[in-house]
């Protein structure tokens, strides 16, 4: 009998990379999912994958996480959403150390398949200065103004893939993921991204009874969010795929943050007062992503509206915070 292939998931207990490993599980593979913070704080954990502690920062853990494995996806970084990233830029290029040594490593043991998750931070800050963002073209990332820090450390670690590559012929797979949303990933403690901070505050404010919300900036910043199983699909695709230059992965149903809000409070049949606190974290102006590339190459676009996603993760946050709140039947 044949055996199937062994699929390490680096990072495999943050969001996407529990979603990953899932998946991977149910289509017969055999995984390893291995994770820098204990299992008890995993945000999802199967039994039936080969789960591992281990800091990839340190070269000898890549070599003993890779030992033995057909296919890597790196998703393994330190990072959060705009509060933890601008206040964070150190911890967040010492991940440069975790591509690089899962690179070595992938290299001396011969992995056939090497992914890593990059970020829509890479694109130079000139072309995100206006709401009205027509979507960020894969070629817009040079010349280089990327995100200081984590956008640095994304584009570097892109560069290093693609020399891998070239140098030492490792087939490595590049995609610069927007925003990525869903169940079972962070909503609370300062690393949660929009998409889940606004489903938890807008239930906060229900519970408390304020009736009011806190929105960082004017609201009239745009943004993508890409539904959670819409990007692990893509990301496999991408892996097997031949496309060998960074790719973006990513919703073009742009949005601002107030309508972001207003879909939430839709979603709860609440409508709330708004408070904006114009001098917290925003970063850039208007951020989408272009689909052409991707539509070309590999006739993908996501399949989950922002609504509908939406949903699933406003009901997945309220029962997590142990929250009893009637939901209106959906039309
Ligand atoms: P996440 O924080 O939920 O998951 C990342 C995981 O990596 C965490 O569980 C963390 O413990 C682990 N990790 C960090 N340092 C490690 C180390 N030294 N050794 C082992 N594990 C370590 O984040 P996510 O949202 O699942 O993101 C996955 C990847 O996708 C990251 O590389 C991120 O930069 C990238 N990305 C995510 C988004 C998004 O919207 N979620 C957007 C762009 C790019």
């Amino acid at each position: 009998m044949s055996e199937s292939k062994l699929i390490v998931v680096c990072g495999g207990g943050g969001f996407i990379g529990g979603h990953l490993v899932k998946d991977l599980l149910s289509k017969g593979h055999r995984v390893r999912c291995v994770d820098k913070k204990p299992q008890s704080n995993w945000y999802q954990r199967s039994e039936f994958a080969e789960n591992l502690v281990l800091d990839l920062e340190k070269k000898e853990a890549c070599y003993q996480a890779l030992q033995g494995a057909d296919e890597v996806f790196n998703l393994a970084a330190d990072m959060g959403g705009m509060g933890f990233i601008e206040n964070n830029k150190a911890l967040c290029m010492l991940s440069v150390l975790i591509n690089t040594h899962l690179l070595q490593a992938a290299k001396d043991i011969g992995i056939s398949r090497f992914f890593y998750a990059s970020s829509a931070c890479v694109y130079a800050a000139d072309k995100q200065t206006t709401p009205e963002n027509p979507g960020l073209k894969e070629s817009d990332a040079y010349p280089a103004l990327p995100e200081d820090g984590y956008g640095w450390e994304k584009l570097f670690s892109e560069r290093m893939c693609r020399h891998f590559r070239e140098d030492f012929g490792i087939e490595a797979r590049v995609a610069r993921y927007h925003n990525v949303y869903g169940p079972n990933g962070t909503y609370k403690g300062g690393r949660e991204k929009a998409p889940a901070a606004v489903c938890r505050k807008v239930i906060e404010a229900q519970v408390s009874g304020s009736n009011e919300i806190e929105i960082w900036g004017d609201g009239e910043q745009t943004r993508s969010f890409m539904y959670i199983d819409d990007c692990v699909k893509g990301t496999q695709d991408i892996l097997a795929s031949d496309i060998l230059e960074p790719i973006n992965l990513g919703s073009a149903e742009m949005v601002t943050i107030n309508q972001l809000v207003d879909i939430v409070e839709e979603i709860a049949g609440v409508k709330l007062k708004r408070k904006y606190i114009l001098d917290a974290p925003k970063g850039v102006r208007g951020r989408s992503s272009d689909n052409t590339l991707i539509n070309e190459l590999m006739d993908w676009e996501p399949s989950i509206k922002l609504l509908d996603g939406m949903r699933k993760t406003y009901e997945w946050i309220k029962s997590d915070m142990g929250v009893e709140l009637p939901t209106p039947a959906s039309v």
